[in-house]
């Protein structure tokens, strides 16, 4: 049935997102991209841990990669993504002004990837 499709998608992309720490790792990366190695800087997480919640929000079709030199960096498949988020936060009760989600990746001073460095500019973003 067409209308199982429909709700079993939705299900499966709730599920995916149920879990706080998947859906900081969406934000951070916002509009941008972000490699784990930067992740790691800014969410203060081993490498490990960040890898696991980035596998199965890419199997799940939420992130795609790109993969430049021996950096792979992530980003959104879909920028829609935020506003699903945006609008549970919302319907969650968080009032609208502590809600900033279209960011860009932060820049840290203590991360060694392209971005932080200065060595990559991304065309999207300027950062
Ligand atoms: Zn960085």
């Amino acid at each position: 049935m067409k209308t199982m499709n429909y709700e079993r998608k939705v299900g499966n992309l709730f599920a995916v997102l149920g879990n706080p720490f998947r859906i900081k790792i969406v934000v951070s990366i916002g509009l941008g991209e972000a490699c784990v190695c930067h992740l790691e800087s800014v969410l203060e997480k081993r490498q490990a841990y960040i890898s696991q919640h980035l596998m199965a929000l890419r199997d799940a079709g939420i992130l795609e990669t790109r993969r430049e030199g021996k950096f792979v960096f992530y980003r959104l498949s879909n920028p829609q993504i935020l506003d699903v988020i945006e609008k549970g936060g919302l319907a969650a009760g968080i009032d609208e002004k502590d809600l900033s989600l279209h960011g860009y990746p932060i820049r840290d001073k203590d991360c060694i990837c392209p971005h932080c460095t200065g060595d990559l500019i991304n065309k999207n973003t300027g950062i």
